[in-house]
């Protein structure tokens, strides 16, 4: 079945549908994809009174995609242009993470992130992240001594320098998603699990026929909605090619991370540790970060490859990984590595970087034009879990202008 309690539209319209023009749809809102930024723009359009929205799923449980396979590294949003939206999600979503984890006790640590440079190149290009950090409104870095760098850290080696973020954390993603689920059906809306887009038509004035397959019983149902909202991560591109003409279709492409983890107790940080990257590289190097329970995992790299579901890590990637986590943490004991799980960015051009540089490709969130109520959500890669509430409340906002 498609949706448990389909209940009709209410009278209160977004702002393009005149009353004249409207026959009511089932909902207002369908939202595709209930992955942590699906979960938090659903969960947003149903706080708003008079609305009924759906969360449309193709698995069984919300956010087993890449909202379940990343560092859960709540970013300070450092590394993008001031005027990305990159930048801007990220820090007003930082701000609001860390206050919703505080009062509704979902697990986050205010760990802080030292960035550590090895090289002089390297050191230059972290102090460009310094500066630049500092040009924004609020995401501070400081550097950090040598004398307080043995200090506060001992196993963490920094030949030409670190700069520190302060703002930087760790969220427990799950307990963050589950809170995101409860809200939204507490406020009315419903999720459509096991349920597989495969066809959306636009009709002008109406809104839009969503037709899915249901992975439980192979059943074919159709809704309505006036407004649609694209979030569904690797599957965003095959939905934006279902509506929107041929010239604007999207081509996924796909960043696998290998993440390790270490059993060893020794070395050890409080902070979490990120050599510094060059600008162009399609992640923020094989860093260090710690989980809620203060176990350390090393990861992601970065591996291009054709298939979002090719998720088994590969030895191979470990022989390169090695090298590069004990030029930072050199008392490593490597036999205590091992390979752990993948997660896979969804790019929107092979090579794309992740900071500030000539191939830096910033979050896609826009009504469509032409398509009115339609707002897709593409390359929602890093910093998409510490931007996601911050989304949520930007789609709120161009729906509702
Ligand atoms: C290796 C890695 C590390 C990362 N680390 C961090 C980090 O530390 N901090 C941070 O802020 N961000 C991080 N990110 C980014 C973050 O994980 C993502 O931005 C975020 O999880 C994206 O959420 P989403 O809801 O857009 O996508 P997803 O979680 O992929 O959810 C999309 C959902 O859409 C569903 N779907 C797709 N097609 C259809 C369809 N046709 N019908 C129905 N359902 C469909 C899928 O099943 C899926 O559940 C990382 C990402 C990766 C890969």
């Amino acid at each position: 079945m498609l949706a448990r309690g389909i209940r009709k539209s209410s009278p209160v319209l977004p702002r393009y549908f005149s009353s004249a023009q409207v026959r009511p749809a089932d909902f207002t809102h369908a939202v595709i994809g209930a992955g942590v930024v699906g979960l938090a723009v659903a969960r947003q359009l149903a706080a708003r009174e008079g609305t009924s929205t759906i969360l449309l799923e193709r698995h069984d449980a919300p956010g087993t995609e890449t909202s379940s396979r990343n560092s859960e590294v709540i970013h300070a949003g450092l590394y993008y242009p001031a005027d990305s939206l990159k930048t801007k999600l990220c820090i007003r979503g930082r701000n609001m993470m860390y206050d919703l984890c505080s009062k509704h006790d979902i697990p986050h640590r205010n760990t802080k992130k030292w960035i550590v440079a090895q090289t002089e190149e390297q050191w230059e290009y972290t102090l460009r992240v310094h500066k630049h950090a500092q040009s924004l409104s609020d995401a501070p870095t400081r550097l950090v001594g040598a004398e307080e760098a043995a200090r506060r850290e001992p196993d963490v080696k920094a030949d030409a320098g670190i700069v520190e973020s302060p703002t930087t954390g760790i969220v427990d993603s799950h307990a963050l998603m589950t809170y995101l689920h409860g809200d939204f059906e507490n406020n009315g809306g419903d999720c459509a699990f096991k349920t597989h887009v495969t066809n959306v038509e636009y009709i002008p004035g109406e809104g839009y026929k969503i037709t899915a397959i249901s992975d439980e019983d192979g059943s074919i149902t159709s809704i309505t909605a006036e407004t649609l909202i694209n979030s569904a991560g690797h599957g965003a591109c095959a939905i934006n090619n279902l509506i929107l003409p041929k010239e604007r279709h999207r081509t996924p492409a796909y960043a696998k991370g290998t993440y390790f983890s270490y059993t060893a107790s020794r070395p050890r940080t409080s902070v979490l540790v990120y050599p510094a990257t060059l600008p162009g590289h399609g992640g923020l190097g094989t860093h260090l970060t710690l989980d809620m329970g203060g176990r350390i995992r090393f990861g992601p790299d970065v591996e291009w490859v054709d298939d979002p579901n090719d998720l088994k890590p590969s030895p191979a990637r470990m022989e390169q990984a090695i090298p590069e986590i004990l030029s930072y943490m050199p008392g490593v004991d490597p036999s205590a590595i091992a390979l752990d799980y993948c997660g896979i960015r969804p790019k929107l051009t092979r090579g794309g970087g992740v900071n500030i540089g000539k191939t830096f490709q910033d979050f896609i969130i826009q009504e469509e034009e032409g398509f009115p109520g339609f707002v897709n959500l593409l390359g929602i890669e890093s910093p998409g879990l510490t931007s996601s509430l911050a989304i949520g409340e930007m789609v709120d906002g161009l729906l509702h202008r």
